[in-house]
This record gives structure tokens, sequence and C-alpha cells, in this order.
């Protein structure tokens, strides 16, 4: 997978592309990154790629010639809705995703996690400052996402914090140690707690069930454990989830142990 990141500080990702897991990723060419100022092809001498806003109020509004140029650099050819080549689905080649982030997007989730680990080309749009010229979010992006429901100042750590989710998708990337498959959210419930030695600690003991090297026990014991954390920390998540006629017998069981909180 290629990225690309169009930002106004692109020494901020030099550490998390360069460390850990996406570190390695990239070592063994995996995966591509690259962090690209838009302030280079701001086409003008004070290298400015924002304005006032049109209308008047406060803040700085970052003006589309900067980024579409940069976009077009990355793609070497223009972009736009005149351009049939980059609609998709008339797209020869896959076009890439172009992808502003915005608190007003998508929200991000795993789901889109899995869906972006599909690509071969991202392009990530951050933005700073007031807001995007509208004709940025129009014209030139194929996403919009936002990573929760807060303001920062910069869509860099939002970037990251993509970048990151989708990297440890990507096949060859995460080793025996680590396994997506169980994650929290990918099985559509929560994660099963874990435990490692010592077998007590301070009085608390691993549960015995853990010990007894039975896998199919300790396997109905984790799936019910992550029903329970799901139902107690998350119970929307269990809404349209696929679940097993044992699922539903121990979700009752839980149920009926803690009913649901009443709103307030
Ligand atoms: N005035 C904008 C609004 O109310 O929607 C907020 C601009 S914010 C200060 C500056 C930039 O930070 C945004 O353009 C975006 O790139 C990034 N950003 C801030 N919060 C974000 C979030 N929750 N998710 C994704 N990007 C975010």
């Amino acid at each position: 997978m290629r990225v690309d990141v169009l930002t106004l500080f692109p020494e901020m990702f030099a550490g998390v592309f360069g460390s850990s897991i996406l570190g390695k990723a990239r070592e063994k060419g995996i995966v591509s990154y690259n962090a690209i100022n838009f302030r280079d092809y701001a086409g003008n001498k004070h290298g400015s790629v924002d304005d006032t806003p049109y209308g008047g109020g406060g803040g700085m509004v970052l003006k589309p010639e900067p980024i579409f140029r940069a976009v077009e650099d990355l793609l070497g050819q223009p972009t736009g809705e005149e351009n049939p080549d980059l609609s998709g689905e008339k797209a020869p080649v896959r076009a890439p995703r172009i992808i502003l982030m915005c608190p007003q997007g998508e929200t991000f989730t795993q789901k889109k996690a899995e869906e972006l680990a599909q690509e071969d080309h991202l392009i990530f749009v951050c933005g700073h400052y007031e807001g995007y010229d509208e004709r940025i979010r129009e014209h030139l992006v194929t996403d919009e996402l936002s990573i929760g429901d807060y303001v920062l100042t910069g869509g860099e750590l939002p970037a990251m914090v993509v970048i990151d989710s989708v990297t440890r998708l990507l096949p060859g990337v995460l080793g025996n140690e680590t396994s997506a498959v169980t994650d929290s959210f990918s099985t559509g419930l929560l994660e099963y707690p874990h435990y490692t030695r010592p077998v007590e600690f301070r009085g608390w003991k691993v549960p015995e069930i853990l010990l007894s090297g039975h896998h199919a026990n300790v396997d109905e014991w984790r799936r019910q454990e992550a029903l329970r954390r799901t139902w107690q920390r998350r119970p929307d998540l269990l809404e349209g989830l696929e679940l097993t006629e044992k699922d539903k017998r121990w979700l009752k069981v839980l149920q009926e142990e803690t009913p649901v909180k009443s709103e307030e």
C-alpha cells in the first residue's frame, strides 16, 4: 500500500511512520509513507495557503489551489468532476482514495479501517485553522473522515490514527504475537480479558479455566466473556449482530444478572 499525507506539518509524522509496527511494516516493504508539505504548492512567493473567509467572520480558510495542485502532482493528472479518469467506476486502474480529515466527516470505525485496508493507495488531506474551501470537499476528495465528536487543532493526529489502524490490518504486518482477528470490533464484540504469569498476583488469581489446557473450554469461556464485556460496556454493538443460539442463551443470563441501565 502507498500512503501519502498532505499536511503543513510533515515533521509530525516522522516518529509515527518510523516506529514500532508501522516502522517495521515500512521496512518490510508492505507499505510506503510519504508526508508532503502542501505549502510547496502554494504558487506564490509568500507560500501562503490560506485566506480570510468570504462573508466575513473569524479564522482562516485553506485555499483550494495548493491542495488540488499537490494531489494532481501525486496522481500525475488533473483532478475534478470534469476528469472522468478519477470517477472510480470508469477509471482504468483503481483510483486512490483521497481522504479529507474533518470533524464533520463519517465517524471512523474498524469496519472503515478494514475497507481502506483493501486499497492500494490512500491520500490523506490534513486541515488546519478554521476549515477548508468547500470546493475541496465537493470536487476533490472521495471520503471525509472524523475520528470522533471533538475538535482538534489539525488533521495530522486524526490521519495518524487512521493510518495506524489500517496498516496493522495489511497482510504480513502483525506477527503471531499480535493478531487483529480477535480484536475488539473485528468480531463485532469487545475482546475477552487477558491474563499472563504469575498465576496469582497479590491474592488475585487467573481464572482456573485458562490453566486447564482444554482449548474448546477456553474458547467457550472467551466467547462468553467477550459477550459479557460487550453487554456491560457497549450493548449498542449487540444490535443487529449475528449470534448463535448458545450466544443468545448466555446473553439472556447476562441480561438477567445485570439489566441494562435505564436512560436518565
Ligand atoms: N471549523 C471546523 C469545524 O467546525 O468543523 C474545525 C476545524 S479544526 C480546528 C482544523 C482541522 O483539524 C480540520 O480541518 C480537520 O482536518 C482536523 N480535525 C479536527 N478535529 C477532527 C476530528 N475529530 N476528526 C478528523 N479531523 C479533525
